[in-house]
């Protein structure tokens, strides 16, 4: 997609810093984060939201999931507590519609959620 935001960063149009990068996915620093730890888990398959995923893509959710924790722990984040946030539609705080999770870090978190 030539006019999405996180199309353009993994085809390196814009420029970025990867955290992590491999065949499947781009994770980066969030540009306004909302923890001391706040990275963006991008898989590189433009798919809008969780509602448009395939069954196909139910492996590349799992790698998602595993390298989130991989970082985790090496960020030192993960026996504290860590969230791994996807937002799904405008309603839920969805702003860019490439798909996406946010992985936290760092503070204490509320239940329920803001
Ligand atoms: O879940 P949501 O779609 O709102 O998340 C998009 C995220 O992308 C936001 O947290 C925003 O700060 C981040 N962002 C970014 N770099 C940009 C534009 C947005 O890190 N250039």
């Amino acid at each position: 997609m030539t006019d999405c935001l996180f199309c353009r960063m993994i085809k390196g149009e814009i420029p970025v810093k990867p955290v992590f990068e491999d065949d499947q996915l781009l994770v980066i620093q969030d540009i306004a984060p909302v923890a001391p730890q706040h990275l963006l888990v991008i898989p590189k398959k433009h798919v809008a939201n969780t509602l448009d995923l395939q069954p196909e893509d139910e492996a590349l959710i799992g790698h998602v999931f595993r390298v989130a924790a991989a970082i985790a722990r090496e960020r030192g984040i993960a026996e504290d507590g860590f969230r791994v946030v996807n937002n799904n539609n405008a309603g839920a705080g969805q702003s860019v519609f490439h798909i996406h999770f946010h992985l936290l870090g760092g503070r204490q978190f509320n239940w329920p959620p803001g």
